[in-house]
C-alpha cells in the first residue's frame, strides 16, 4: 500500500502522467461504459460499476457527518441494478478537482457499504487540516458529483485463510479494516475469528462504534474488540485510556503462528507496529504476517 501512497502523491504533481492518464482513463470509460451497456442488455446478469480503468462519475445521494470531522456519503449508481464489482479489501481512486486547483488531486478510499449492494455505495471520510481532496469531498452536497478513477485491489483475502487474525486500526483508518471484518462476518462460509484494536484521539473519533457492536452482538466469541482512547479522562465502560502500545497488544494478540495482522493508521502508528523494529516484530511476527492497508 506504500506504493499506492506513492502513486497517488506523485500523481498530484505529475501533469504527464495526468494527461496520459486522461487521455487513456477517457478512452477507456468510452469502452467501458458501451460494454457495461452491452453487456447488461444481454444478459440479466447484475452491471458492475468498476470492472477496470476508466472515469466513473457517481452523483451524491446523502451526505451524513458523523463528527467534527468525518462526514458518510452515499453514492447512486446510474442503473439501481448495478453492483460495485469491487472485491474484498478494495479502495477506489477518486479524482477531484478541488477548487481554485489546476491540477487534480487522486486520492484512494475504502467504501464502507456492502461491496455487493445494489444501486449505492458509502464513503466515509474524514476531514485534514488543509486536506486538498478531503476538503474537496466534504464540500459536496446531495446532487454534486464524484468522479473515481480505478479501485485498487488490497489483501487477497480467502475465506478461513486463518482460525485467527488480529487487525489494528488507528482514526480513519478502520475503513479497510472494517470493509475487512464485514466481508468476513458476513460470509457464512467463513469461519475466522477477528479481534479488533481501534485507537483513536476522543470517543467520538470511534467511527462505525455502533456497526462494530452489532458485529459483536451477533457474532459472540468470533468477534470482539478492543477500544482505545488517548484523549480520555479515565478508563470507563469498555474503553482503554491511551495510544496502541506493546504491553496493550500482549494482552490481546496470542503469539499464534498461523495468523495475519492487519493494520491501518495513521503514518505515526503505522511505524510504531510495523517494520523489523516495530512493536509487532517485538511481539514475534514476522513481516510476512503482518499486513499494512
Ligand atoms: C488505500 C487507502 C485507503 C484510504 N481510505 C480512506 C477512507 O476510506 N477514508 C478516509 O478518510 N481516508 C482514506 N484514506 C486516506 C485518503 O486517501 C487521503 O490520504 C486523505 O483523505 C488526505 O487527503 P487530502 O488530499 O485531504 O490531504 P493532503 O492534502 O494530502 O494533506 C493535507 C494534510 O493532512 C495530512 N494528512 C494527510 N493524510 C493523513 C493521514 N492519513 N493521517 C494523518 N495526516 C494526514 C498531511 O500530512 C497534510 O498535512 C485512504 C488511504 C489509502 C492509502
Amino acid at each position: 500500500m506504500a506504493q499506492i501512497k506513492r502513486l497517488s502523491q506523485s500523481l498530484t504533481t505529475n501533469t504527464t502522467v495526468f494527461s496520459a492518464l486522461a487521455i487513456f482513463g477517457i478512452g477507456a470509460y468510452c469502452t467501458r461504459s458501451y460494454f457495461l451497456q452491452s453487456a447488461h442488455a444481454e444478459s440479466n446478469e447484475c452491471p458492475v460499476m468498476f470492472s477496470g480503468l476508466g472515469f466513473t462519475t457517481l452523483r451524491v445521494q446523502s451526505v451524513k457527518a458523523v463528527n467534527h470531522n468525518t462526514k458518510r456519503l452515499v453514492f447512486e449508481f446510474p442503473d439501481q441494478n448495478a453492483r460495485s464489482g469491487l472485491s474484498l479489501t478494495s479502495a477506489l481512486l477518486t479524482f477531484s478537482r478541488p477548487k481554485g486547483r489546476w491540477l487534480p488531486v487522486i486520492r484512494p478510499y475504502t467504501p464502507i457499504s456492502d461491496l455487493n449492494h445494489q444501486g449505492t455505495l458509502e464513503l466515509m471520510v474524514k476531514q485534514y487540516p488543509n486536506g486538498k481532496s478531503s476538503t474537496h469531498i466534504h464540500s459536496l452536497v446531495p446532487g454534486d458529483t464524484l468522479t473515481f478513477l480505478t479501485s485498487l485491489k488490497g489483501f487477497s483475502w480467502k475465506p478461513n485463510l486463518h482460525p485467527q487474525v488480529y487487525m489494528i486500526a488507528g482514526g480513519a483508518g478502520i475503513t479497510p479494516i472494517y470493509q475487512l471484518i464485514r466481508g468476513i462476518l458476513d460470509n457464512p462460509a467463513d469461519k475466522t475469528k477477528i479481534n479488533l484494536v481501534f485507537g483513536v484521539n476522543t470517543e467520538q473519533d470511534l467511527l462505525l462504534r455502533d456497526e462494530l457492536e452489532e458485529y459483536k452482538k451477533r457474532f459472540p466469541g468470533r468477534f470482539d474488540y478492543v477500544y482505545t482512547v488517548s484523549r480520555l479522562e479515565e478508563e470507563k465502560g469498555g474503553l482503554k485510556k491511551g495510544y496502541v502500545t506493546e504491553e496493550l497488544l500482549k494482552g490481546v494478540l496470542n503469539g499464534e503462528k498461523d495468523t495475519k495482522v492487519f493494520v491501518c493508521g495513521p503514518p505515526a502508528m503505522e511505524a510504531s507496529l510495523t517494520g523489523s523494529k516495530g512493536i509487532l516484530a517485538r511481539l514475534g511476527y514476522n513481516k510476512g504476517q503482518v499486513y499494512k492497508f
